[in-house]
């Protein structure tokens, strides 16, 4: 239900040697919410959403997803319950067409399509994966472009053929990492409204992003990440005001 819960971060923690990349970093993610997170860089971003996701396993702490603890485990176990992240940088497969990139994103369906194969069944099933795809693509209105190669498309619209394969998989919680990075100004205004309608439909988004002016319009919290610790959380305009936010931006003391 949205405002619950979905996403628990307790005591995160990920040391490399002697770096501390992040340090005993907590916070709650309601659903049905946008949560920024945000940062100057090498502040823990990504290491953050990598230990969420179950790219690398935490040094300490807790990641609890729908009530179940994730942390160190595998990504597929947060994929199977509904965690979805798209990476920093572009992950195209140049080889297929737009609507085969965005099939990509069915494959954790696939694979219960594949039982279904042995039953006779997969023909169907792939249709049927295949036409999710399709109107994913439509109503981000990419729908012109499916049969187009995907490396054919400029910037913008392959990484909103990003957003497409995310959405595909039918997350509960979508992490976004920096996805308006090599965007036009008109472009993240375009991404802001798609997930601020996906958002108002009931998803739980969590981005990474270095536009700090979009994530305060577009996110209903944010939280700080400097230097591995978490220095803010909260709505935007107290965030914004917080005097240990403006220091760790301006990088004076
Ligand atoms: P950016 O905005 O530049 O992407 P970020 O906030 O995502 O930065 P991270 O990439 O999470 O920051 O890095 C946080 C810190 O951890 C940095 O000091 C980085 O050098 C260090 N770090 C990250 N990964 C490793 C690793 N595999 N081995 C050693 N140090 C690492």
């Amino acid at each position: 239900a949205v405002g619950e819960p979905i996403l628990e971060v307790a005591g995160l923690t990920k040391r490399y040697g002697g770096v501390v990349a992040v340090d005993d970093v907590g916070f709650t993610v309601p659903a049905g919410k946008i949560m920024g997170l945000i940062g100057p860089n090498g502040a823990g971003k990504t290491t953050c959403f990598n230990m969420i996701s179950g790219a690398i396993a935490p040094t300490a702490g807790t990641v609890r997803f729908l009530g179940e603890e994730i942390q160190g485990r595998k990504p597929h176990v947060g994929a199977l319950k509904g965690l979805t992240r798209t990476f920093q940088n572009l992950q195209v497969f140049a080889s297929t067409d737009v609507v085969g990139n965005v099939y990509m994103g069915r494959y954790r369906k696939g694979r219960a399509g594949i039982v279904r194969g042995m039953l006779g069944l997969q023909g169907r099933e792939q249709y049927a994966h295949e036409e999710i795809a399709r109107e994913v693509l439509e109503a981000m209105r990419l729908g012109d472009v499916a049969g187009s190669g995907a490396s054919d498309l400029p910037f913008g619209r392959q990484r909103m053929m990003e957003v497409c394969r995310a959405l595909a998989s039918e997350p509960a919680l979508l992490l976004l990492d920096e996805p308006m990075a090599g965007l036009s100004g008109k472009e993240r205004d375009m991404l802001a409204a798609l997930l601020r309608r996906l958002r108002d439909a009931g998803l739980t988004i969590v981005l990474v992003e270095h536009d700090v002016a979009q994530v305060m319009s577009l996110a209903d919290t944010v939280a700080v990440l400097d230097d591995g610790v978490l220095i803010a959380h909260g709505d935007p305009e107290t965030v914004r005001n917080d005097p240990k936010v403006i220091v760790a931006y301006l990088g004076t003391d």
